[in-house]
């Protein structure tokens, strides 16, 4: 599809769509988001539809929007729930990872890869990252810190990239792990939720596609998946429509279950944009080519991590700074410029919280990488002269400093 097309696909009546209303209300008109949510009139009405149906949790939308993102995602089935971190908690519980077992983690990402593993009572193993061009998981620091205690590990398709799914099967073998994949940025990608045992996915505001919150498990194993459908609603043998379907008012709670369940207003908003994920995912990708481009000829000195072609949902678009740039001074140069940056991420193992938990992690890689990184706006409602303005922006800051 050509970019004018699918500019035009996006361009769904909405009034100044491009910027921030939050932005327009407080008068900066012109502030280019990082990232921003596509919604329009399809999801009002599917929100209108199920207010007038008088069901609104647990019901045929959210039957529908599992099987429909399970086909997306070349799956038999999925379930529905809260929010991604409700996701890999639920996956952590089922595969029974608990309190003697460790966990291979990035520190790369956001603190719900590894809180889940908190949250059962196993103990998250930091690995670095193999580069600063390809800031995922290091398949030898991760061989290095492998110990007999080791039970699983999670990986986080940063930005949306894939690792090689061969090295990771094959090193999971050897090892007898189980594989987790934290999928937050790596909705409707070819190739995702098919590494290992379970995959976790985030419908946050920020994310390829939303619900607002919002989240979804595939597991491989169906017997895995209905364990966490049933643990998502209290770990009840028959959910309310159910047990109305099957005309009996009797329930069993046969396991421990949490309330992670997703309702009928999130699942219609869900079932609209998993609709157009898919020309959202493309536009994604042909802002990022464009961004490759820009960037190689006005910011020589910028990486731009991974590879163009490489198989992504461009999620984010990650650039590295020149070692001597001072990201703070270019974050508000650019701040002046109308467009907002954002980092990803400190890493976890340095904040606060875990830094007090794990105080002797050493990631010299991850730790070089979240110093100079810096994320450039990147959402499908972007037209390419905005990715032109970031670009020469960016180089404009780079020479005043
Ligand atoms: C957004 C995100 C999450 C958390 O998703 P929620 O749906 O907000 O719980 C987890 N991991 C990563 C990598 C994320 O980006």
């Amino acid at each position: 599809m050509a970019d004018a097309e699918i500019t035009t696909l996006l361009k769904t009546g909405r009034k100044g769509q491009f910027y921030s209303r939050a932005g327009a209300d407080n008068g900066e008109t012109s502030m280019l988001l990082v990232a921003e949510p596509i919604l329009g009139s399809a999801e009002k009405t599917a929100l209108c539809d199920v207010i007038d149906s008088g069901w609104i949790t647990m019901g045929d939308r959210v039957r529908s929007f599992e099987r429909m993102f399970a086909s997306v995602h070349g799956t038999d089935d999925a379930v529905a729930v809260n929010s991604c971190t409700a996701a890999l908690h639920l996956i952590l519980e089922a595969l029974g990872i608990g309190r003697a077992d460790e966990v291979l983690v990035p520190s790369l990402t956001f603190v719900a890869t590894l809180n889940c593993v908190l949250y059962v009572g196993a103990t998250p193993i930091f690995v670095d990252v193999a580069s600063l061009d390809t800031p995922l998981m290091s398949i030898e620091d991760a061989e290095a810190r492998v110990t007999p205690k080791t039970r699983a590990i999670i990986l986080m398709h940063y930005a949306g990239y894939l690792p090689a799914d061969e090295d990771w099967r094959s090193f999971a073998e050897r090892h007898n792990l189980v594989i987790i994949e934290d999928a937050a940025h790596a909705v409707g990608v070819q190739g995702v939720g098919r590494y290992g045992d379970a995959t976790a996915f985030s419908f946050y505001g920020n994310k390829n596609m939303t619900t607002a919150e919002g989240g979804m498990v595939l597991a491989r194993d169906p017997k895995v998946l209905s364990q966490i459908r049933q643990m998502r609603g209290h770990g009840m043998t028959l959910d309310m429509r159910q047990r109305l379907k099957g005309r009996t008012p009797h329930y069993d709670v046969t396991m421990l279950g949490f309330n992670y369940r997703m309702d009928e207003l999130r699942a219609a908003i869900g079932l609209v944009q998993l609709e157009r994920l898919a020309i959202w995912n493309a536009k994604r990708k042909s802002l990022t080519d464009i961004y490759r481009q820009r960037l190689a000829s006005l910011c020589p000195d910028v990486l731009v991590p991974f590879r163009a072609g490489a198989v992504t949902a461009n999620h984010i678009m990650p650039v590295i700074l020149p070692p001597d740039a001072n990201r703070d001074e270019v974050v508000a140069l650019l701040m002046q410029a109308g467009i907002q940056t954002a980092i990803h991420y400190s890493p976890v193992h340095r904040l606060s919280y875990y830094a007090k938990a794990f105080p002797d992690v050493r990631l010299p890689v991850t730790e070089a990488y979240a110093a100079r990184e810096l994320s450039l706006p990147l959402h499908p409602a972007m037209v390419s002269a905005q990715v032109d303005r970031v670009a020469a922006a960016l180089a404009d800051a780079l020479t005043t400093l």
